[in-house]
């Protein structure tokens, strides 16, 4: 703790004390009655044993959301899930609750050689994953997105894209072997079929010029044309929530919710078709049901969070690459956590509460507070702190007393707790409106998978909000973008074999066959 005394008692500071306090200050109208109160307040502050504490605390309480409050979110959920599936209300909905045309979960029967690409927000992966029935091998490698590939044009990145394709093939020495693709490209995107995908708009650290409002799949079988050197072909784009989901039901039957915890965060479910409105599907024909890609990142867009948000989601927000979107997003995931993080230490520093009053530069600089530090710091238990004194000296902080650690230990945790409750407030809405007996939810993305305690956070959380008697899982879905994408794919080339056999048999026939063989695209 700092030196006791040290601690300057400002304006700002104030601002963090109880609203009763506060009202006092608002009511001074001269100027030299307010500093007089500054000082009465600094002088009372101070016979408060262990005031410091009750500081840092102030400064933490915005963080803490009550139960009534995660209550209220879900059902703000709820509202926003209906407007968005509803065709009248779609336009003005900011949740858009994209269906994605995969209408049933994989069989185990799928086989053969397929490429998928990941597109996520922080990697890019190139994999070749060989399907036979449950039996699923994969083969991958991580490609480096230059920053400037990331915010330069969209030329520029599918050529990125095509060039890692062309050097994998090579690398695994596949030369210009015919094989089927499946996309997993994690950001909203109107479907309307399963290898028509429009972008809508670039999220988390993605803004390439002359994208949004076209087909993904175009731009990518064009770069692949320009190159000249491979037979690929691009049957499915999905979405890494609806990968997470057909990669762990492709071995768990229960399997109807995906969600991601990574860059960003979004989650997808099992519709009943009546109530998806906006695909352009017949009822009649196949499953009665369809994945609906929620795309819940931009959820509070219209305002409807901020009863919840802090100043420092909003600083994060303003300096993002997409001010004023994505705010439920920005208040959970990855992308996002470390720097929420690193600004309320910094506040915390300027007030005198932590590290004797001496941050560092790196601990200014934005963004240099890393997410998985989050993890790491969590991590320490009855260990004399060994992994937060390592982040320490990774911000070239200098002197920390045991109390700093314990101070910063405490934020991590308040502020990664309240991203595994929000996100539970999502999950629970999508559980009480499926509201099946029991649902496993497939999980991914490093956050959950790294974070020590996020997974309990939400089991707990959820467990209180769902209605009584709906049994759930939240399960690790391992490698879901590759193995969800190669599944979906598998399906796509056999229906275009189909398409193929069938092609002399009247459209309704082959509709008919379509839809029995699990996933459906638009006619
Ligand atoms: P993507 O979202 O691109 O598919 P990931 O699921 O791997 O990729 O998520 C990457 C994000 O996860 C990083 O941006 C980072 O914020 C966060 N992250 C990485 N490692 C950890 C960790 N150990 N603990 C918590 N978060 C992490
Ligand atoms: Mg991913």
């Amino acid at each position: 703790m700092a030196a006791c005394g040290k601690v300057e008692v400002n304006e700002d500071i104030l601002d963090t004390l109880s609203p009763e306090l506060q009202v006092i200050k608002k009511t001074m109208q001269d100027k030299q009655m307010r500093l007089g109160m500054q000082e009465i307040l600094k002088a009372l502050l101070k016979i408060v044993p262990d005031y410091e504490n009750m500081l840092v605390e102030n400064v933490l309480r915005p963080f803490i959301v009550k139960d009534e409050d995660y209550i209220r979110i879900m059902d703000l959920m709820l509202e926003n899930f209906n407007k968005g599936l509803h065709k009248e209300t779609n336009k003005d909905a900011r949740v858009k609750m994209f269906p994605t045309y995969v209408r049933a979960v994989p069989d185990g029967t799928e086989e053969g050689d397929y490429l998928a690409l990941d597109l996520g927000g922080t990697n890019f992966r190139v994999l070749l994953i060989s399907l036979r029935g449950q039996e699923v091998n994969m083969d991958s490698k991580i490609y480096l997105i230059p920053q400037n590939i990331m915010l330069g044009t969209g030329e520029q990145l599918f050529d990125h894209i095509a060039e890692c394709i062309s050097k994998f093939m090579v690398s695994h020495k596949l030369g210009r072997k015919k094989l089927p693709l499946g996309f997993t490209f994690s950001f909203p995107c109107r479907q309307e079929g399963l290898d028509k995908a429009i972008l809508t708009t670039w999220t988390k650290g993605f803004k390439c010029e002359g994208v949004e409002g076209e087909d993904i799949v175009r731009l990518l079988h064009e770069a692949i044309k320009r190159r000249g050197d491979m037979a690929v072909d691009c049957l499915a784009v999905i979405n890494d929530t609806v990968g997470a989901l057909m990669s762990c039901a492709h071995s768990d039957r229960q399997c109807a919710v995906g969600l991601i915890l990574g860059t960003g965060t979004n989650a997808c479910y099992i519709e009943r078709l009546e109530n998806v409105e906006l695909a352009n599907v017949k009822a009649e024909d196949g499953p009665r049901e369809m994945l609906i890609n929620t795309e819940w990142g931009a959820f509070g867009d219209d305002g409807c969070l901020d009863f919840v948000r802090t100043e420092y989601d909003r600083h994060v927000d303003k300096h993002s690459l997409n001010p004023g979107l994505q705010i439920y997003e920005k208040m959970i995931s990855g992308m996002y956590m470390g720097e929420i993080v690193r600004l309320v230490l910094v506040k915390l520093v300027k007030h005198s509460l932590l590290f004797g009053g001496q941050g560092s530069e790196l601990l200014f600089q934005r963004g240099r507070f890393y997410t998985k530090y989050v993890s790491e710091i969590e991590s320490d238990v009855d260990d004399g702190f060994k992994n937060t004194k390592q982040v320490f000296e990774e911000l070239e902080i200098d002197k920390s007393t045991e109390e700093d650690c314990r101070i910063v230990q405490h934020v991590c945790s308040l502020i990664s707790s309240r991203a595994a409750y929000l996100a539970s407030a999502g999950i629970g809405c999508i559980l009480n409106k499926m509201d099946r007996p029991e649902v496993t939810v497939a999980v991914d993305g490093s956050l959950y998978r790294f974070h020590p305690h996020f997974h309990d956070l939400m089991m707990e959380k959820t467990q209180q909000l769902v209605k009584p008697g709906l049994k759930f899982k939240l399960m690790l879905s391992h490698d879901g973008s590759g193995k969800g994408a190669a599944l979906v794919a598998a399906v796509a080339h056999r229906l275009r074999q189909e398409a193929h056999t069938f092609q002399k048999e009247d459209k309704s026939n082959l509709r008919r066959n379509l839809g029995e063989m699990n996933l459906y695209e638009q006619s």
